[in-house]
């Protein structure tokens, strides 16, 4: 087989990943696709996985893909008559201490909610199912018996096997040495003096993807981490089981380890604390089928957690200390999506050590995504796009990744924070935070305060009530009654300029934007099936100027949309994140401490809109609207002029509030949250922002909206109990259905409970005709709690 000069879709890696998607995209019927493969399929790290595949997630996203991979990899090899090893042993999660018990009993909640089968057992029942650990130290454990492993190589070969049939062709011995632009777009692969002109590259090189995808300028925050297992040789206790019987995959995340019997023998990997970054250079450019070096002392403290778990180690021969490079991302999650830089470009990779288990469900939702254009289910927490190039520094990669790798089986505690990678990203005001004594968390790159009170103030972390209540219960109170200063420096900001601006927005955006200078326009922006890819606000400067604000974290996806749209419009768009400090000042004092910050007299502003100030030294503008619900101002500065403006507002009187308290404000005034109630899959009318569009502008996403059965809806719920503790996800039932899912979750100070925003499906006939309704449950980690449920904000219908 020759290479081709032409191919509609190029796919560069020929791991489980490429694999997978070049099978999904032959199955939705996309003809010319081809695979290059620098070695051989399966030849970088899928050939050496241990190939455990779990269902339950902390997620529903990564619970319905892994769900999807298991039905995939049992079916096959009846399709391909390539066998996947597919066995499903069940998996055997133990804990040593409440909080364990508690998260795994979450994740428990959350899988009962999609149909699947698991159940909390005592330690005796865990020793019978793994008759070879010792239990003196388990509290409880959870038994799924639907999990299972397969081998990796195998599930690989099958896809690709499968990907044939249906005219995939498929090159090995290729290394893609460059890529291809034309106007902007992707346009073709070089291999050598060889180029295949093409419409789409995917990218799905493993730890290599960061490097190839430079090559076309794009970026793939992504970084390789030594991961170690050994094999034993055969050991009485596993011949004893049985030709055919296998023991249960286990997890003892208390002490970092898993394993599974092989071969007669054991694997026992880990997911050790003190992990080994992997620098690229350290790889040989013909690696392949190969391995890292042993390393004895690195693993030796796993080695003897587990001896204590599995004594029957003791006597094993230890066959290797195998240990194979991975990549992980800044995140711990994995990563597709059309690349923001490059239109054409698809990247999926940093699969942190779950690339088998998600393989079949990501490797479907990436081919969906490039066929129809946009994603075809809730990806949000793997979107691309959630990291701009500032994202993507080596420096803080380096630093980052074997953090990820040693945190892969901590708890997921509310105020949980990286430790690495510090400080990439600081607000204009950021000393002025310190001195007030900030709790910050790293959240995309930027400092964020959670809360106020000391740096150690947020320990011991806790799924219960935690340390810093009281503290952000006080905030909250500022909130309220006082003027709180809320950094909000990390919200994007975008400017958009020239003669069809406003034309342009109003296709952009669901609001009416032909407002007068100096008002605010609230709004979302739409993807053509009317699911809501942004929440914004949209300030008039000028006939011919506008700024919007949008999400933390939200400008590379709204600038690629801003693109993706612009056609014949003459707009031009600059993002000004960076250059611009935002300031909100929430509370009942607000008015009179901007007032006494200022030689100008802030005049008697209507909600929604803005007018130019000086604040102290610094000259901005401040807007009357606020993201808590509560009385207040935005105020925008430059950003040299940020501590400026924060040092008048601390003098008049201003005190601080960090996230967590705007987070519970914003909850109970039912203000919805992009990545939360707020996603493409989710609609204005689903998500009760109906009244926003300005139907009849032509706005993106408006013919979609007109034929639109609403299926779901948001609603405030408030519980009755003040010892249920939410965070995210948790499933809500109503006459014993599993109805739907918390969307976002906060301490309220005003009630005294928690409250919470939930999507849930079929809209209820009582709600629409009663504000309170009784009868809904939410199940926390395995306890139903009943909640009262209502569409209005929770501090008006709960009151
Ligand atoms: C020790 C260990 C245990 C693991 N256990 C599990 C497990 O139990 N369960 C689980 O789900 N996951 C596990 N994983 C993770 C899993 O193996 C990976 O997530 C997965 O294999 C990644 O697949 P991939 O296709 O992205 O990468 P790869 O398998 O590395 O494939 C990428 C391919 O791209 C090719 N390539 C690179 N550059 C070029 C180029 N320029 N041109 C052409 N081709 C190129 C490479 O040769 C390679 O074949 C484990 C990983 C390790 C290291």
């Amino acid at each position: 087989m020759t290479l081709p000069t032409h191919a509609r879709t190029v796919i560069i890696g020929g791991g489980v990943i490429g694999c997978s998607i070049a099978y999904h995209l032959a199955r939705e019927g996309r003809k010319d696709i081809v695979v290059l493969e620098r070695s051989k399929l399966t030849s970088g790290t899928t050939w050496h996985a241990a190939g455990l595949v779990r269902r339950l997630r902390p997620s529903a996203t990564l619970t319905k893909l892994i769900n999807y991979s298991i039905e995939l990899y049992g079916e096959l090899e009846r399709e391909t008559s390539q066998a996947t090893g597919w066995i499903q042993t069940g998996s055997l999660t133990l804990a040593t201490n409440e909080d364990r018990m508690t998260n795994i009993k979450r994740q428990v909640s959350l899988g009962r909610a999609f149909g699947l089968e698991a159940h909390v057992v005592d330690a005796v029942r865990a020793k019978e199912l793994w008759p070879l650990i010792e239990t003196d130290d388990v509290i409880g454990a959870v038994w799924s018996p639907a999990d299972g492993r397969v081998n990796p190589s195998d599930v690989a070969l099958a896809l690709s096997k499968g990907a044939r049939a249906r005219g995939v062709r498929i090159f090995e011995d290729t290394r893609v040495t460059g890529l291809r632009q034309k106007g902007g777009r992707i346009s073709g692969v070089e291999i050598g003096d060889h180029v295949i002109e093409t419409e789409e590259v995917v990218i799905a090189c493993g730890l290599w993807s960061r490097e190839v995808a430079a090559l076309a300028g794009a970026h793939m925050p992504l970084y390789a981490c030594e991961h170690f297992y050994i094999l034993t040789k055969p050991l009485s206790e596993i011949q004893t089981l049985g030709p055919g019987i296998h023991l249960p995959t286990l997890n003892d995340q208390d002490s970092h380890l898993y394993a599974r019997d092989d071969v007669e023998g054991l694997l026992v990997g880990s997911f050790e604390p003190h992990a080994k970054g992997l620098p690229l250079d350290r790889l040989p450019a013909d690696f392949s089928f190969d391995l890292l070096d042993e390393d004895w002392d690195h693993f030796m403290p796993m080695m003897e957690n587990a001896l204590r778990r599995i004594p029957a180690l003791e006597k094993a021969e230890v066959r290797m200390l195998l240990n194979g490079p991975e990549s992980f991302s800044l995140d711990s999650q994995f990563m597709l999506g059309e690349s923001p830089e490059v239109p054409g470009l698809f990247l999926m990779g940093g699969m942190n050590s779950t690339g088998i288990a998600l393989a079949g469900g990501a490797g479907k939702a990436m081919a969906e995504w490039i066929i129809e254009g946009e994603p075809t289910m809730e990806l949000n927490e793997a979107d691309i796009r959630r990291f701009g190039p500032e994202m993507n520094v080596l420096g803080a990669l380096e630093a980052r990744i074997p953090e990820v790798l040693g945190r892969h089986y901590d708890n997921p505690y509310p105020g949980r924070a990286m430790e690495t990678a510090r400080g990439q990203r600081r607000s204009p005001i950021h000393a002025g935070l310190v001195a007030a004594g900030a709790r910050f968390e790293s959240r995309g790159g930027w400092e964020r305060p959670v809360h106020f009170g000391g740096d150690d103030a947020h320990l011991p972390l806790t799924f219960g009530v935690p340390v810093w209540r009281q503290q952000v219960g006080r905030e909250v109170e500022a909130c309220r009654s006082g003027a709180a200063i809320l950094d909000q420096s990390a919200f994007g900001k975008i400017m958009v300029q020239g003669p069809d601006a406003c034309a342009f927005l109003n296709r952009l955006c669901t609001a009416q934007m032909d407002i007068l200078p100096g008002r605010i326009a609230y709004s979302q922006i739409l993807n053509m099936r009317g699911g809501v890819e942004s929440d914004i606000t949209v300030q008039r400067h000028g006939p011919e100027s506008y700024l919007m604000i949008v999400g933390a974290g939200e400008v590379v996806r709204d600038l690629k949309r801003m693109r993706e749209t612009k056609g014949g419009f003459r707009v031009e768009f600059t993002d000004l994140t960076s250059g611009y400090a935002i300031l909100g000042l929430a509370g009942l004092e607000a008015r009179s401490v901007l007032q006494a910050t200022s030689n100008t007299q802030i005049p008697d502003l209507k909600r929604f809109g803005f007018v130019q100030i000086e604040i102290g030294l610094a000259r901005g503008w401040a807007g009357r609207l606020s993201f808590t619900g509560e009385e207040g101002f935005e105020i925008y500065v430059p950003a040299d002029m940020g501590l400026a403006a924060h040092e008048a507002l601390v003098a008049a009187g201003a005190t601080h509030a960090g996230l967590f308290a705007s987070g519970s404000l914003r909850i109970e005034s039912g203000f919805r949250a992009f990545g939360h109630e707020l996603s493409p899959g989710t609609t204005p009318q689903e998500a009760g922002l109906g009244d926003f569009c300005a139907f009849g502008t032509g706005f993106v996403g408006e013919d979609a909206l007109k034929h639109h059965v609403q299926e779901r809806q948001i609603i405030s719920i408030l519980f009755n109990s003040p010892n249920a503790i939410p965070i995210h996800d948790e499933p809500i039932y109503f006459d014993g259905k599993a109805v739907g899912q918390i969307t976002s979750a906060a301490w309220s100070y005003k009630f005294g409970r928690s409250v919470a925003l939930a999507l849930i499906s079929a809209p209820h006939e009582q709600l629409a005709s009663q504000t309170v309704i009784e009868g809904f449950e939410v199940e926390i980690a395995c306890t139903r709690y009943p909640v009262r449920a209502s569409l209005k904000p929770a501090k008006e219908a709960f009151a």
